[in-house]
């Protein structure tokens, strides 16, 4: 029986998933550019170019292989494999596993075949296998063991340096004066003009679906460059990747971060390569190895863990909302100059201009806004999915449900993250520049962070004080003889926020 490859847009790699066997002469490709992935949503400009343009240059490049290449708009995915087997008769249509479970289960109910996900190091199963002897999924346990299983830093089962974990020596608040690497930039070509110009189109007609400003060259949508970015770094970025990973310093907004995520996960890089090339470098001596394993944790343990949890817990996880938060998103998600907050400006605006920020800013201003203010999960996850230009659904649910707001009863972060402005005083140059004042809870010029992460501990303090990891932080409250005027201030704070005018 004739046979079709179907490529999703995540599934991006020649060396991976069902094109692994594709052979051209022999099978069809198909790619399906469905209307309920691009419209319906409020999408940034960058995020859904990033998207199209990267499929449609890997379809180009099947086809100068010599595949015979159906690229099609559908309405949806399944709806487009009904139309190419109404226009090449009955074949197998065979894919890799979906990464999202809606997708996966419209695949399913459409009859396509698949074969195993590999776009992971870690298999659903294996993940599976090691959540179930677990009595916690605690993610510094899940990555030793990657360690170990895949013998990246170790030797005889031990860590290289004698030390698991190099934090110590990482997370750095910014330097002064100090000057930052430029990231690459990259020129577009012909297909990615005429993406952009297919969106910009639908932006006239309907500006309401669409935010975010066009792309400036910051992101490709090639392997060669993803290959390129991946080198950049390597050379770069690197050695300094450790030390200032959590830095969230005015004036640079890569800092050393790799800027590799949007590539990974739509498949042109796979987080095999990466870890290779970062071995290679590594022996090659002048990195630290506080560096190296810092990187290595992303790659191989957090970026696996999170996939590993989108699929052990079960669809209801991503409605959850364990902490009963119900506010409407805050117009500053949108609008940078609806606030007045440095950190919270300052990182949408970045937002605005380039559909990502770095690990730190998305969790600790503004999912921590969000948790602090008590944000709908569902309706920040939907902002995050939209916004940003790495977001796929199964890095998305967990980060936000799970990390960021911390909606899932705890099943996966014993503690929330929630922190005050004296956290992003210490790790960043925010603080310098705002008319605010971190160290104050009360008040005009209080840090509406400060103000807010009190207010948060004792709106939440019957159930916290149950938690040892957080029942210190709960303690302090005791400690506040401030505390009525500290209510008060937050409901202030809370009514400002929602106005757009603090
Ligand atoms: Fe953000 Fe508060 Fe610092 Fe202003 S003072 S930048 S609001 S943390």
């Amino acid at each position: 029986m004739p046979r079709t490859v179907l490529v999703q847009f995540d599934q991006l790699h020649r060396e991976h998933g069902a094109l692994r066997a594709a052979v051209p002469g022999r099978d069809r490709i198909l790619l399906v550019e469905s209307e309920r992935m691009t419209t319906g949503r409020r999408w940034h400009v960058q995020r859904l170019w990033f998207m199209i343009s990267a499929a449609r240059h890997f379809a180009a490049a099947l086809e100068a292989e010599g595949f015979e290449v159906d690229y099609r708009k559908a309405a949806t995915t399944v709806e487009g494999i009904r139309e190419h087997l109404d226009e090449f008769g009955e074949r197998a249509v065979v894919t890799a596993d979906a990464s999202s479970r809606r997708l996966r289960a419209s695949l399913e109910a459409a009859g396509v075949q698949t074969v195993p996900n590999d776009f992971f190091l870690t298999s659903r199963d294996e993940f599976q296998a090691w959540a179930s002897s677990q009595k916690t999924l605690v993610m510094e346990n899940f990555y030793r063991r990657q360690r170990v299983r895949l013998g990246i830093l170790v030797a005889d089962g031990k860590p290289t340096g004698g030390a698991w974990n190099f934090d110590a020596d990482n997370r750095l608040p910014p330097p002064k004066g100090h000057v930052y690497p430029q990231p690459l930039s990259f020129e577009p070509d012909e297909i990615d003009r005429q993406v952009l110009a297919e969106i910009e189109g639908r932006r006239k007609a309907h500006p309401e679906d669409y935010w975010g400003e066009n792309p400036s060259g910051v992101w490709g949508t090639t392997r060669a460059a993803a290959l390129a970015q991946l080198d950049d770094f390597l050379s770069n970025r690197f050695q300094n990747f450790g030390p200032y990973e959590d830095a969230m310093p005015r004036d640079s907004w890569s800092v050393y971060h790799s800027l590799l995520s949007p590539y990974m996960n739509v498949g042109l890089l796979h987080a095999s390569e990466v870890i290779e090339a970062v071995r290679v470098r590594f022996l090659r001596g002048g990195v630290s190895l506080a560096s190296c394993e810092g990187f290595v944790r992303q790659v191989i343990g957090r970026r696996e863990y999170i996939n590993g949890i989108y699929w052990s817990f079960n669809e209801n996880y991503r409605e959850t909302n364990g902490l009963a938060a119900n506010r409407k998103l805050l117009p500053l998600y949108w609008n940078p100059q609806a606030t007045e907050m440095n950190c919270a400006r300052s990182v949408v605006e970045d937002l605005r201009e380039r559909s990502w920020v770095h690990h730190i800013p998305r969790l600790m201003v503004l999912s921590n806004l969000a948790l602090l203010t008590a944000i709908n999960p569902q309706e920040y996850l939907d902002w995050m999915r939209q916004t940003f230009i790495d977001a796929s659904e199964w890095v998305m649910v967990p980060n936000v449900i799970g990390m960021g707001v911390h909606a899932d009863n705890g099943q996966m972060m014993t503690k929330p993250y929630a922190a005050g402005g004296a956290y992003v005083n210490r790790m960043s140059n925010y603080c310098g520049g705002c008319r605010f004042d971190p160290k104050k809870r009360t008040g005009e010029d209080a840090c509406p962070l400060t103000t807010l992460y009190w207010d948060f501990l004792d709106r939440n303090r019957e159930g916290f004080a149950r938690n040892h990891r957080i029942a210190q932080q709960v303690k302090g409250l005791d400690r506040l003889s401030d505390l009525p005027e500290v209510r008060v201030r937050a409901r202030e704070v809370l009514a400002k926020l929602e106005a757009g005018d603090l």
